[in-house]
């Protein structure tokens, strides 16, 4: 056979079962066609064949980045006023002003995102002054809470005695407003459109090519989101494999009356790089607003009135039957619970669907598992639950020693995102950034690096978060290739480079396995390869081909 492209001279890191390396690979046809020596690899090299010669880089399967909001993130970078997490209230107001300046025919403003502990601070007023003639709303990093100026606040129509709309002395709304109020707030803000859409998953695409990501999971789609990725499929332009996870019943956000017909209409939108047997659920908040399920009271609560259940968003006998209703229909459910309690309901829903449908096979999973009780981290991996590790701060930094300890207490924040647990009790882990909520940049690389050190990379809060937590960079790379492509639903098509597979690789700058591991964070992508096709290649690599 003569191959279409020939990869040699490599220290190729296959995620194999053996954990095997190779020296080159053979591509045809979009799939490997072999998989071993450089020498052995000539028999495949034709008049035809593209010969790259690799220089003894290291290269792997492509990372798979299992959460993240990918069209609003590029939406947000195109057309959005975008600023850091870390910008003050006078460095959003001059960002506003100049975004302003700079779109004359933007008809609203909108952008984000700033961290709660603005919120203080945080008026109508300064909005007014950056932008008096338009609407104006940003986003907080959690995605749940608004800042609005008096124009946005006019045409917003929030219901009087919404709670979640803060006010002033006097009653008037001061700007801000949180989760349901946010919400309701947004749905005057009109929707960009299809072509926007369009524009927003071709960014993203590129973007993360070059981060070495092949494929994602959406977590929260609605059907624009949706459209957007089969159009560019249907044209043969979407680099990205994708799985599609439909938004259900989230009180505030989603009836299930209005995504009923969505979910229905589910296979319209499925195309050979999308997927769309996926569904998703919040079952809580955040535990740093105190919005997440705890099994135990808040720093400050009352323990005798303690409801582990009242802050639940599905109450966990609805939860029981989607669970069952999904599970045969053979749609993987993923359920936001940062909670020990929201875990211990979708742990008793899953367990429900097994006893009421058998083992489907199908990896529901948890998002944002940070908080489980002790005795129900078995049954994580007996129930076949795969945990959902996202946003990428399982390490210690100033929000957890601050903040969530104000909530918790340290004792929680210590013994959150037990990962090593999971893992020695044989739980499949999956991965992803959860960008642009509460992560910077949609890069998973320094992700990968602090799961295997629990320690701040800013260097900000000294220590590793929990005792014995770490994890391996074997067991972090099975997470972001090989567990993400059977979360995927690509288990015998990609995440790992074998004979027959998909011929999705990436070329790093460095040997993972050779570095420090504080400088896997900075690695580089030097090339992207999906089905065969180079789809990223860093222009300053000089004699990568022969
Ligand atoms: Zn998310």
């Amino acid at each position: 056979m003569i191959a279409d492209s020939v990869f040699r001279n490599g220290r190729i890191y296959t995620v194999d079962s053996a954990h095997s390396w190779a020296e080159a690979v053979a591509i045809k046809d979009g799939r490997f066609c072999y998989v071993g020596t450089s020498d052995a690899v000539a028999a495949f090299i034709g008049d035809s064949t593209q010969v790259i010669d690799l220089h003894g880089r290291m290269a792997m399967p492509g990372l798979h980045d299992m959460h993240i909001h990918g069209v609003q993130g590029a939406l947000r970078v195109l057309f959005q006023c975008n600023f850091p997490f870390t910008a003050s209230v006078t460095e959003i107001a001059t960002a506003v002003a100049d975004f302003a300046k700079e779109r004359p025919d933007e008809d609203w403003i909108v952008g984000g995102a700033w961290l709660m502990n603005i919120a203080p601070e945080i008026h109508k007023s300064v909005l007014d002054a950056a932008c008096p003639d338009r609407p104006v709303f940003l986003w907080d990093a959690s995605h749940h809470n608004g800042w609005l100026n008096s124009a946005a606040l006019a045409l917003s129509d929030l219901d009087p005695t919404n709670e979640d709309v803060v006010r002033d002395a006097n009653g008037a709304p001061t700007g801000l407003l949180l989760e349901g109020a946010a919400t309701e707030a947004w749905r005057s803000v009109p929707d960009r459109s299809p072509a926007d859409y369009q524009a927003a998953v071709t960014w993203l695409a590129q973007t993360l090519n070059q981060l070495g990501v092949t494929s994602i999971k959406e977590p929260a789609v609605d059907r624009a989101i949706a459209q957007a990725y089969k159009s560019l499929n249907d044209a043969g332009a979407l680099n990205l494999r994708t799985g599609l996870h439909f938004l259900w019943e989230t009180p505030f956000i989603y009836d299930a009356d209005d995504m009923q017909p969505l979910v229905n209409d589910r296979q319209q939108y499925a195309g050979e790089r999308v997927k769309v047997d996926f569904l998703k659920l919040f079952l809580d908040g955040v535990p740093v607003a105190r919005t997440a399920a705890m099994l135990d009271p808040y720093i400050g609560d009352d323990p005798e009135t303690h409801d582990p259940n009242a802050l639940l968003l599905v109450d966990p006998e609805t939860l029981k039957e989607i669970l069952i209703r999904f599970d045969a229909l053979g749609m993987t459910v993923k359920m936001h619970a940062t909670g020990d309690a929201s875990m211990r309901a979708a742990l008793d829903a899953i367990e429900a669907a097994r006893q009421a449908n058998g083992d489907s096979g199908l990896g529901h999973e948890i998002a944002h598992p940070q908080h489980i009780a002790s005795e129900d981290i078995p049954r994580v991996a007996a129930l076949g639950v795969v945990p959902d590790l996202c946003p990428k701060l399982w390490h210690l930094d100033l929000n957890k020693v601050n903040a969530v300890t104000q909530a918790l207490g340290a004792q929680r924040v210590h013994e959150s995102w037990p990962l090593g647990d999971y893992h020695r009790t044989g739980a499949m882990m999956i991965a992803g950034t959860d960008w642009p909520a509460m992560a910077p940049t949609p890069s998973n690389w320094l992700g990968l690096q602090t799961l295997i050190t629990r320690e701040d990379p800013t260097g900000a809060v000294q220590g590793k978060l929990g005792e014995n937590q770490e994890l391996d960079l074997v067991t972090v790379i099975e997470i972001y290739t090989r567990n993400g492509a059977v979360a995927a639903g690509h288990a015998e098509d990609c995440g790992t480079i074998e004979v027959g597979k998909w011929a999705d690789m990436i070329v790093l700058d460095r040997n993972l396995f050779e570095i420090p591991v504080t400088e896997i964070g900075a690695t580089q992508v030097l090339r992207t390869v999906l089905e065969g096709e180079t789809v990223w290649q860093y222009e300053d690599i000089e004699d990568t081909t022969d």
